[in-house]
């Protein structure tokens, strides 16, 4: 099939909505990535649906991106359609506390929305500028929780076109993870059911301006792609030993590591320089050491790759353990 029946047959189906040679920068929060072949916006789970149907009918590679925050998009673009999910239906069940989202609803609208509806539990999550479908994906998490704890189901569609709604149990939340992350190709989160505890409007807004201050003071406000690795799980006297050895006593930072068997990523990377180091415009913030920015908009996506593997040698060399991204490199890399 040629390039230019390609793009008629994708165009004949999916409208003017599908254009070419898209910039994905501007569709990441870290501003960075080559163009995508294809790129279709979904406004609707059946737009999402169909643009899928239409990659698996032509055998069109496909990728599909929420907001773009925790992924490294290669200098090389995507060669296929990458479809930006932009379904963004609610629906609430206010005598159960429920609601059934689209998977494109930004968190932070849906938590504003359902506390509107008197309706809370999410509110930590607040300030995670991901969709609900990414966020489904890596278990989006902070302050010890995560979104997974609050699903009750999902429904997906699979690569074989068929969709499908699966259990949490079948989703297998985990710190960061979900079973999701491990399928090659990965079935699409086309919406999520979800459990939340009736709370009043005015209580559920003074938590989430609480968190958004915590996360304001932390992080950077330069371009990432939010924490760049997962905090590792260690033994309690492993984490005693390093503690005492780098002579450190917070003691917010030692209850942390207690309560969730996992040390900071950005504690390790701290203690092992990483604040100093950047190549070129890939640089790690001065702010919050496990956040890698993109000063002034220049960096590559090589370059940030390059450091991320240089940072994980460095905190190897110094601690004996491999730190594991927590964002997810995608598109072409050559
Ligand atoms: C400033 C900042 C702060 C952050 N803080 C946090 C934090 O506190 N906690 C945290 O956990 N994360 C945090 N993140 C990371 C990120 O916001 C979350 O991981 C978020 O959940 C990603 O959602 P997204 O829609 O942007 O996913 P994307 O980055 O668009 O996609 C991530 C992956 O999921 C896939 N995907 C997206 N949508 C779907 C779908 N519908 N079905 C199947 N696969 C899909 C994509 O193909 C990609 O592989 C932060 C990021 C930034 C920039």
């Amino acid at each position: 099939m040629g390039k230019d029946s390609i793009i008629q047959k994708l165009k004949r189906i999916l409208g003017d909505e599908l254009v070419e040679n898209e910039p994905l920068a501007e569709h990441s929060t870290l501003k960075i990535g080559g163009a995508a072949q294809y790129f279709y916006r979904a406004k609707s789970i059946s737009n999402l649906i169909l643009a899928i149907e239409t990659c698996l009918k032509f055998s069109i590679p496909y990728i599909v991106l929420g907001s773009g925050s925790n992924v490294i998009i290669g200098d090389g673009g995507f060669s296929g359609l990458c479809i930006k999910n932009e379904a963004r239906n609610l629906s609430f069940i206010k005598d159960k506390s429920q609601v059934i989202t689209d998977s494109g609803v930004a968190l932070s609208r849906l938590i504003l929305e359902a506390a509107s509806h008197d309706m809370g539990g999410l509110d930590f999550l607040y300030g995670i500028p991901g969709t609900v479908g990414g966020s489904v994906v890596s278990n989006a998490g902070t302050f010890g929780g995560a979104i997974g704890d609050f699903v009750i189901s999902a429904t997906l569609l699979f690569p074989n076109g068929k969709a499908e709604r699966v259990t949490k149990k079948w989703l297998m939340f985990e710190y960061r993870d979900s079973k999701l992350r491990h399928l090659n190709p990965r079935p699409v989160v086309l919406s999520v059911k979800f459990q939340l505890a009736t709370n009043r409007k005015e209580e559920i807004l003074r938590k989430v301006q609480h968190f958004q201050r915590i996360r304001e003071s932390k992080q950077p406000i330069e371009n990432s792609a939010g924490s760049f690795f997962k905090n590792p799980e260690v033994s309690k006297q492993w984490a005693k030993k390093y503690l005492d050895m780098f002579g450190e006593k917070n003691p917010d930072l030692v209850e942390a590591i207690e309560k969730t068997g996992h040390i900071p990523a950005g504690w390790l990377l701290e203690q092992s320089g990483a604040k100093k180091m950047k190549i070129k415009a890939a640089r790690v913030s001065k702010k919050h050491a496990n956040f890698i920015v993109n000063h002034r908009g220049k960096a590559k996506a090589a370059e940030i790759r390059k450091l991320a593997g240089q940072l994980k040698q460095k905190v190897y060399d110094k601690f004996g353990i491999m730190l594991q991204e927590e964002v997810e490199y995608v598109g072409d890399w050559s």
